[in-house]
């Protein structure tokens, strides 16, 4: 299961994360128009090759594998997955 951005990214949007995807699939990036507006980033669930390379960069681990999402966040699945129509 992909690694999911969970709450503590609303708000924060580092992209510490973007930096550190080797695939790229982080979005939106701060060079995105779409930055500005998003409320938080997302991971595409169908290019994330697991790898977790993001998680220890997040200053304020949003970052998730899939498995380990806390049940107060499971929702975010969903939430990652719908931005990309996935
Ligand atoms: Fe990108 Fe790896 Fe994080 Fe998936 S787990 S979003 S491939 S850095």
């Amino acid at each position: 299961m992909a690694y999911v951005i969970a709450e503590p990214c609303i708000g924060t949007k580092d992209t510490a994360c973007v930096d550190a995807c080797p695939v790229d699939c982080i979005h939106p990036s701060k060079r995105e128009s779409e930055y500005e507006t998003a409320q938080q980033l997302y991971i595409d669930p169908v290019e994330c090759i697991d790898c977790g390379a993001c998680v220890p960069v997040c200053p304020v681990s949003a970052i998730f594998a899939g498995d380990d999402l806390p049940d107060k966040w499971k929702q975010y699945a969903e939430i990652n997955a719908k931005h990309y129509g996935r």
